[in-house]
Protein backbone atom coordinates (compact mmCIF):
# COMPACT_ATOMS: atom_id res chain seq x y z
CA UNK A 1 0.00 0.00 0.00
CA UNK A 2 1.18 3.50 -0.76
CA UNK A 3 1.94 5.96 2.42
CA UNK A 4 0.05 8.64 0.17
CA UNK A 5 -3.14 6.19 -0.07
CA UNK A 6 -2.70 5.63 3.96
CA UNK A 7 -1.87 9.50 4.61
CA UNK A 8 -5.59 10.38 2.65
CA UNK A 9 -6.97 7.96 4.20
CA UNK A 10 -6.27 8.92 8.15
CA UNK A 11 -6.56 12.27 6.72
CA UNK A 12 -10.41 11.90 6.18
CA UNK A 13 -11.07 11.40 10.21
CA UNK A 14 -11.46 14.80 10.91
CA UNK A 15 -9.49 15.45 14.58
CA UNK A 16 -8.71 19.13 16.51
CA UNK A 17 -4.60 19.84 16.84
CA UNK A 18 -2.22 20.30 19.78
CA UNK A 19 1.11 21.34 20.87
CA UNK A 20 2.36 19.61 22.84
CA UNK A 21 5.36 20.74 24.94
CA UNK A 22 8.27 19.67 27.60
CA UNK A 23 11.07 20.78 29.44
CA UNK A 24 14.52 19.55 29.85
CA UNK A 25 17.13 20.89 32.21
CA UNK A 26 15.01 24.38 31.57
CA UNK A 27 14.82 24.20 28.03
CA UNK A 28 11.51 24.12 26.64
CA UNK A 29 10.56 22.40 23.38
CA UNK A 30 6.98 22.63 21.41
CA UNK A 31 5.69 20.13 18.76
CA UNK A 32 2.59 20.04 17.37
CA UNK A 33 -0.08 16.87 17.02
CA UNK A 34 -3.27 15.74 16.19
CA UNK A 35 -2.87 11.98 17.42
CA UNK A 36 -3.85 12.43 20.33
CA UNK A 37 -6.82 10.76 22.65
CA UNK A 38 -8.66 10.09 25.60
CA UNK A 39 -7.83 6.61 27.36
CA UNK A 40 -9.07 6.06 30.69
CA UNK A 41 -11.05 7.74 33.45
CA UNK A 42 -10.27 6.30 36.30
CA UNK A 43 -6.87 6.63 36.21
CA UNK A 44 -6.96 9.48 33.96
CA UNK A 45 -5.09 8.90 30.92
CA UNK A 46 -4.26 9.87 27.78
CA UNK A 47 -2.17 9.36 24.46
CA UNK A 48 0.20 10.62 22.18
CA UNK A 49 2.09 9.56 19.54
CA UNK A 50 5.35 10.62 18.69
CA UNK A 51 7.54 9.68 15.26
CA UNK A 52 10.62 8.03 16.11
CA UNK A 53 12.75 11.36 14.45
CA UNK A 54 11.35 13.62 16.60
CA UNK A 55 13.09 15.66 18.66
CA UNK A 56 10.35 15.86 21.27
CA UNK A 57 10.26 11.66 21.40
CA UNK A 58 13.70 12.07 23.23
CA UNK A 59 12.52 14.99 24.89
CA UNK A 60 9.75 13.21 26.61
CA UNK A 61 12.20 9.69 27.43
CA UNK A 62 14.45 12.31 29.15
CA UNK A 63 12.15 14.62 31.29
CA UNK A 64 9.30 11.41 31.65
CA UNK A 65 6.73 14.58 31.63
CA UNK A 66 4.59 16.23 28.46
CA UNK A 67 1.59 18.57 28.53
CA UNK A 68 -0.45 18.88 25.88
CA UNK A 69 -2.57 22.31 24.99
CA UNK A 70 -5.88 21.76 22.66
CA UNK A 71 -5.38 24.58 20.17
CA UNK A 72 -8.13 27.40 19.29
CA UNK A 73 -9.39 28.58 15.85
CA UNK A 74 -7.28 31.56 16.50
CA UNK A 75 -4.09 28.89 16.60
CA UNK A 76 -3.68 27.82 12.90
CA UNK A 77 -0.26 29.99 13.01
CA UNK A 78 1.21 28.23 15.57
CA UNK A 79 0.37 25.07 14.53
CA UNK A 80 2.50 25.71 11.61
CA UNK A 81 5.26 26.71 13.68
CA UNK A 82 5.28 23.89 16.11
CA UNK A 83 5.40 21.53 12.88
CA UNK A 84 8.39 23.32 11.77
CA UNK A 85 6.77 24.80 8.75
CA UNK A 86 7.75 27.72 9.54
CA UNK A 87 11.11 28.36 9.20
CA UNK A 88 11.93 31.85 11.27
CA UNK A 89 12.80 30.82 14.93
CA UNK A 90 10.69 32.46 17.21
CA UNK A 91 10.76 33.65 20.59
CA UNK A 92 7.46 32.01 21.50
CA UNK A 93 6.20 33.13 25.14
CA UNK A 94 5.05 29.75 27.13
CA UNK A 95 2.57 30.07 30.06
CA UNK A 96 3.52 27.92 32.67
CA UNK A 97 0.22 25.60 34.11
CA UNK A 98 1.77 22.95 37.22
CA UNK A 99 5.41 24.02 36.67
CA UNK A 100 5.23 23.28 32.98
CA UNK A 101 5.06 25.21 29.72
CA UNK A 102 1.82 25.47 28.08
CA UNK A 103 0.57 27.73 24.98
CA UNK A 104 -1.37 30.42 26.30
CA UNK A 105 -5.22 30.60 25.55
CA UNK A 106 -5.38 27.54 24.88
CA UNK A 107 -8.82 25.92 25.04
CA UNK A 108 -7.35 22.81 27.42
CA UNK A 109 -4.02 22.92 29.16
CA UNK A 110 -2.90 19.39 30.47
CA UNK A 111 -0.06 18.41 32.39
CA UNK A 112 1.13 14.52 32.64
CA UNK A 113 3.48 12.26 33.93
CA UNK A 114 4.46 9.29 31.57
CA UNK A 115 2.34 6.64 33.26
CA UNK A 116 3.78 4.44 29.79
CA UNK A 117 5.74 4.31 26.49
CA UNK A 118 4.88 1.73 23.64
CA UNK A 119 6.97 1.47 20.60
CA UNK A 120 4.42 0.79 17.88
CA UNK A 121 6.22 0.85 14.40
CA UNK A 122 8.09 4.30 13.58
CA UNK A 123 6.30 5.28 16.29
CA UNK A 124 5.86 5.66 20.37
CA UNK A 125 2.72 5.77 21.75
CA UNK A 126 2.93 7.69 25.35
CA UNK A 127 0.09 7.35 28.04
CA UNK A 128 0.31 10.05 30.23
CA UNK A 129 -1.51 10.13 33.65
CA UNK A 130 -3.08 13.79 33.75
CA UNK A 131 -1.87 15.53 36.76
CA UNK A 132 -3.46 18.60 36.53
CA UNK A 133 -6.01 20.78 33.81
CA UNK A 134 -7.71 23.75 32.72
CA UNK A 135 -10.24 24.13 30.21
CA UNK A 136 -11.20 27.72 28.24
CA UNK A 137 -13.82 28.66 26.91
CA UNK A 138 -13.64 29.17 22.40
CA UNK A 139 -13.88 27.75 19.13
CA UNK A 140 -10.98 24.51 18.54
CA UNK A 141 -8.88 24.75 15.27
CA UNK A 142 -9.46 21.48 13.13
CA UNK A 143 -7.69 19.00 10.35
CA UNK A 144 -9.34 17.59 8.01
CA UNK A 145 -7.91 16.39 4.62
CA UNK A 146 -4.39 17.61 5.67
CA UNK A 147 -5.52 21.10 5.90
CA UNK A 148 -6.85 23.28 8.45
CA UNK A 149 -11.06 23.72 9.01
CA UNK A 150 -13.01 25.59 11.32
CA UNK A 151 -15.66 23.25 12.70
CA UNK A 152 -18.23 25.49 13.38
P1 LIG B 1 11.12 20.42 15.72
O1 LIG B 1 11.07 20.34 14.25
O2 LIG B 1 12.40 20.27 16.46
O3 LIG B 1 10.36 21.74 16.27
C1 LIG B 1 9.24 22.25 15.64
C2 LIG B 1 9.37 23.77 15.52
O4 LIG B 1 9.12 24.35 16.81
C3 LIG B 1 10.77 24.24 15.10
O5 LIG B 1 10.60 25.35 14.24
C4 LIG B 1 11.40 24.67 16.43
O6 LIG B 1 12.38 25.69 16.26
C5 LIG B 1 10.17 25.22 17.17
N1 LIG B 1 10.30 25.20 18.63
C6 LIG B 1 10.22 24.11 19.45
N2 LIG B 1 10.37 24.49 20.72
C7 LIG B 1 10.54 25.84 20.72
C8 LIG B 1 10.74 26.82 21.75
N3 LIG B 1 10.85 26.52 23.04
N4 LIG B 1 10.83 28.13 21.38
C9 LIG B 1 10.73 28.50 20.07
N5 LIG B 1 10.58 27.62 19.07
C10 LIG B 1 10.48 26.30 19.39
N6 LIG B 1 4.02 14.33 14.35
C11 LIG B 1 3.89 13.31 15.24
O7 LIG B 1 4.89 12.64 15.54
N7 LIG B 1 2.70 13.02 15.83
C12 LIG B 1 1.56 13.71 15.55
O8 LIG B 1 0.51 13.44 16.12
C13 LIG B 1 1.66 14.78 14.61
N8 LIG B 1 0.57 15.49 14.29
C14 LIG B 1 0.67 16.54 13.44
C15 LIG B 1 -0.48 17.29 13.15
C16 LIG B 1 -0.42 18.37 12.30
C17 LIG B 1 -1.67 19.17 12.01
C18 LIG B 1 0.82 18.72 11.71
C19 LIG B 1 0.89 19.92 10.79
C20 LIG B 1 1.97 17.99 11.98
C21 LIG B 1 1.90 16.89 12.86
N9 LIG B 1 3.03 16.13 13.17
C22 LIG B 1 2.93 15.07 14.04
C23 LIG B 1 4.35 16.44 12.61
C24 LIG B 1 5.24 17.18 13.63
O9 LIG B 1 4.60 18.34 14.17
C25 LIG B 1 6.56 17.68 12.94
O10 LIG B 1 7.15 16.60 12.24
C26 LIG B 1 7.53 18.22 13.98
O11 LIG B 1 8.37 19.18 13.36
C27 LIG B 1 8.45 17.17 14.54
O12 LIG B 1 8.71 17.46 15.88
P2 LIG B 1 10.13 17.83 16.51
O13 LIG B 1 10.01 17.56 17.97
O14 LIG B 1 11.25 17.19 15.76
O15 LIG B 1 10.04 19.37 16.29
P1 LIG C 1 -1.13 14.44 5.80
O1 LIG C 1 -2.00 14.30 4.61
O2 LIG C 1 0.25 13.91 5.77
O3 LIG C 1 -1.86 13.82 7.07
C1 LIG C 1 -3.14 13.26 7.05
C2 LIG C 1 -3.23 12.24 8.16
O4 LIG C 1 -2.34 11.16 7.90
C3 LIG C 1 -2.81 12.76 9.53
O5 LIG C 1 -3.87 13.40 10.20
C4 LIG C 1 -2.36 11.48 10.22
O6 LIG C 1 -3.50 10.81 10.73
C5 LIG C 1 -1.78 10.65 9.10
N1 LIG C 1 -0.31 10.78 9.02
C6 LIG C 1 0.39 11.68 8.28
N2 LIG C 1 1.72 11.47 8.44
C7 LIG C 1 1.83 10.42 9.29
C8 LIG C 1 2.93 9.74 9.83
N3 LIG C 1 4.21 10.06 9.51
N4 LIG C 1 2.69 8.73 10.68
C9 LIG C 1 1.42 8.35 11.00
N5 LIG C 1 0.34 8.97 10.51
C10 LIG C 1 0.55 9.97 9.67
O7 LIG C 1 -1.15 15.96 6.24
P2 LIG C 1 -0.05 17.06 6.04
O8 LIG C 1 -0.70 18.38 6.24
O9 LIG C 1 0.70 16.80 4.78
O10 LIG C 1 0.94 16.83 7.28
C11 LIG C 1 2.01 17.69 7.49
C12 LIG C 1 3.19 16.93 8.03
O11 LIG C 1 2.91 16.49 9.37
C13 LIG C 1 3.56 15.69 7.23
O12 LIG C 1 4.97 15.59 7.19
C14 LIG C 1 2.97 14.55 8.05
O13 LIG C 1 3.68 13.34 7.90
C15 LIG C 1 3.08 15.10 9.45
N6 LIG C 1 2.02 14.52 10.32
C16 LIG C 1 2.40 13.48 11.10
C17 LIG C 1 1.45 12.87 11.90
C18 LIG C 1 1.88 11.73 12.77
O14 LIG C 1 3.05 11.41 12.83
N7 LIG C 1 1.00 11.07 13.50
C19 LIG C 1 0.15 13.33 11.93
C20 LIG C 1 -0.21 14.42 11.10
C21 LIG C 1 0.76 14.99 10.28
Amino acid sequence: MEDRLFRTAMGKFATGVTVITTKVGGNVHGMTANAFMSVSLNPKLVLISIGEKANMNRLIKQSGKFAVSVLNESQQDLSAYFAGQIKEERDVKFDTFNHMPVIKDALVNLTCNVHDAVIAGDHTLYIGEVTDLRVQDGEPLGFFEGKYKKVV
